[in-house]
């Protein structure tokens, strides 16, 4: 079985936006040339999210919206007395920064409608990305 890994490091513009990043991690399970094991992707970070889900942009809105019904900017919260981001803080720890998928027969089992969102809730700054895939 071989383990291999990479790091790509992106920049966000807005600071509430939504970036599809099904391409680069794609990408990288090709390179890989690992065809059967499992795929993870990692977000290392406490203030953004990753989601599978499909990129429509009237979906995505819907998205934004419902996360800003969820924990919205300035709702009072604690961690706001030393910082200006629980928000963005609880959205990522209500949905989760990884996910992990198969890779079966050099394809990353996934639905039609499942693309790699990448939920940015504290911008605009610079993400890393880690991918992580583990097969032979
Ligand atoms: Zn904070």
């Amino acid at each position: 079985m071989r383990v291999w890994s990479k790091e790509l490091t992106f920049s966000t513009r807005r600071h509430r936006e939504v970036l599809d990043i099904t391409d680069e991690v794609l990408d990288a399970v090709r390179e890989s040339g690992i065809k059967n094991g499992i795929l993870l992707v990692q977000l290392p970070h406490a203030t953004a999210a990753l989601v599978l889900n499909e990129n429509e942009s009237g979906l995505i809105q819907d998205l934004l919206d419902k996360l800003e019904d969820f924990a919205p900017m300035r709702g009072g919260y604690y961690h706001d007395r030393i910082d200006d981001n629980a928000h963005a803080h609880l959205k990522s720890a209500f949905i989760g920064s990884s996910r992990v998928l198969p890779v079966i027969n050099g394809r990353v089992v996934r639905g039609t409608w499942q693309n790699f969102l990448v939920i940015e809730q504290d911008g605009p700054r610079t993400r890393r990305l880690v991918i992580l895939v583990m097969g032979e």
